[in-house]
């Protein structure tokens, strides 16, 4: 093996010697990968195909220990480090170029206690990995609504999606972790253990370690689940966001109404002549029973004149799959998202005046619905601090020629510029690219400071800096 110029903590160069390097290979039970061996790219390779960097080594962890090795491997030698768990986040943060990453996919074992409703994550399962396990067994963890999404990212961050207004966000039900701090120590947080440091993992992203396990209270739920899509023409949006609004007022917990719009894909059960054209869609789900949920949603499928309904019992497996044909990794993407308490007058305007200048076909706005149970926790109980916000918007610009970057980027910020005076303020963090490191602090609106101190403490020299970094300067854009 010969050395490797790293990129450093400072953004300088440091070179590695072939023997550091050989020792750090001999003591990893997983493998370790460099530039030109066959699953370096692969590895290296995330979802958003914008991002294209280039590791110095990647470790390849199959378990805490391998971990531990890695981040003493990078305090001592200060080599820019970066963690890479499902490697879906918009901002690349799981990848940086000429620094030592971390990779945990390996981890995928998902353990689950049926008798006391718990589950044992490890940080490279998927959501789908995640709901295969816990759903053989008639049980559930709120999760998101692409099933190739990183568990660990998402629960870092928050974690929303169907079940999440009945149960609560995915760190709701986070009842302890397994980190490995910067110091090399493998620690334990939970409400008794580091209590701090568990406060500020759920909702503080990859600030404060390396989780390298997780631990979930489940929830009786499944196998089927009532959901699933009404789709309107365009020309009818500002009357069914209306009504959708209205009937979203008694809504019930157990019923979630996320609004997507954009161009029709080519679904089977849309008239062909709608393929291509602008539609809304409302995609809901109802986390109950089906007799229940047929009358929950009643409000909500009465609206207007839907072109197509195809609200039905499907597997919670499978529902928790529908968008993922539409959210395939490789795709160029950008983001722009804003909280909002309630879906104003402006906030229709503004959105459903920007479909009617989409730039291309895979472009799309999603209000995702939260509140609920996730609502009625204290905005300081958990570092994640939009416990009011009703609705999330993500402007979701989607594409694959590298020369529609500009229109469709504009076309994301034009939307955000637009929506801001109608916003919370908040900003939920794993749906900010890599521009945003400005915007950290804001996103954290009164947890913002603590979450420093917490940093401080345990990440003083801001090893972990690849993420939505609390150290805006030291952050991502720099790396
Ligand atoms: C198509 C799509 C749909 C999505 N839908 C939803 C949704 O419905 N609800 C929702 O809440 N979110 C959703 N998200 C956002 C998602 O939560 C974030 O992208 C999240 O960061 C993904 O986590 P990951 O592990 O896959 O990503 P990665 O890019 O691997 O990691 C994300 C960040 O977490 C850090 N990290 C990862 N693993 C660890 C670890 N074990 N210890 C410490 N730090 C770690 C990384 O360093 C990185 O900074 C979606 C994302 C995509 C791309």
């Amino acid at each position: 093996m010969n050395a490797i110029s790293f990129t450093t903590l400072e953004r300088g160069k440091a070179t590695v010697d072939a023997a550091s390097l050989e020792a750090l290979s001999a003591q990893i039970r997983g493998t370790v990968l460099r530039e030109g061996d066959a699953a370096y790219d692969e590895v290296r390779g995330i979802w958003n195909g914008m991002i294209d960097r280039r590791p110095g080594l990647i470790v390849c962890c199959v378990g805490a220990s391998d971990v531990v090795i890695a981040v003493n491997f990078a305090r001592e030698n200060r080599l820019l480090v970066c963690v890479r768990g499902g490697g879906h986040n918009i901002a690349g943060s799981a990848v940086c170029d000429g620094g030592l990453m971390i990779d945990l996919s390996l981890m995928k074992s998902v353990r689950v206690d049926v008798a006391a409703k718990r589950a044992w994550v490890g940080p490279g399962a998927t959501l789908a990995d995640v709901d295969r396990e816990t759903q053989a067994f008639g049980l559930a963890l709120p999760t998101g609504i692409n099933s190739t999404t990183g568990i660990a990212g998402l629960t870092l961050g928050g974690g929303f999606g169907w079940i999440t207004r009945k149960f609560g966000l995915t760190i709701d039900n986070l009842v302890s972790a397994d980190v490995v701090t910067a110091d090399g120590k493998l620690l334990r947080a939970s409400q008794s253990e580091n209590p701090d440091l568990f406060w500020a993992l759920r909702g503080g992203g990859g600030n404060f370690g390396v989780v390298t396990a997780f631990e979930f209270q489940l929830h009786q739920f499944g196998p089927q689940v009532l959901s699933g899509l009404v789709v309107h023409p365009f020309a009818d949006a500002a009357k069914v966001l209306s009504e959708y609004r209205e009937a979203l007022e008694t809504a019930p917990d157990e019923l979630t109404c996320w609004v997507v719009m954009r161009q029709a894909p080519p679904l089977p059960f849309l008239p062909a002549e709608w393929h291509g054209k602008e539609v809304l869609v409302l995609a809901m789900c109802y986390c109950g029973d089906a007799q229940a949920g047929e009358k929950a949603t009643q409000k909500l499928r009465a609206i207007g004149t839907p072109i197509a309904d195809v609200v039905g019992l499907n597997p919670f497996t499978g529902w928790q799959q529908a968008f993922d044909p539409l959210l395939a990794p490789g795709a160029r993407n950008y983001w722009k998202s804003h909280d909002f308490t309630e879906l104003s007058d402006g906030v229709v305007e503004v959105t459903t005046a920007a479909i009617a200048r989409l730039p291309g076909p895979e472009c799309e706005i999603f209000f995702g619905h939260v509140g609920g149970a996730a609502g009625r926790v204290t905005a300081d109980a958990t570092a994640f601090p939009q416990r009011s916000s009703h609705f999330v918007m993500n402007v979701h610009a989607r594409w694959r020629e590298p020369a529609m970057d500009r229109a469709c980027i504009d076309w994301a910020r034009g939307i955000y510029d637009a929506a801001r005076p109608y916003a919370a303020g908040t900003a939920y963090v794993n749906f900010m690219p890599e521009d945003e490191v400005d915007r950290v602090e804001a996103a954290y609106g009164g947890n913002y400071s603590r979450l420093l101190e917490i940093k401080q403490r345990y990440d003083p020299q801001n090893l972990f800096r690849v993420n939505q970094n609390l150290r805006a300067k030291e952050g991502l854009r720099a790396a």
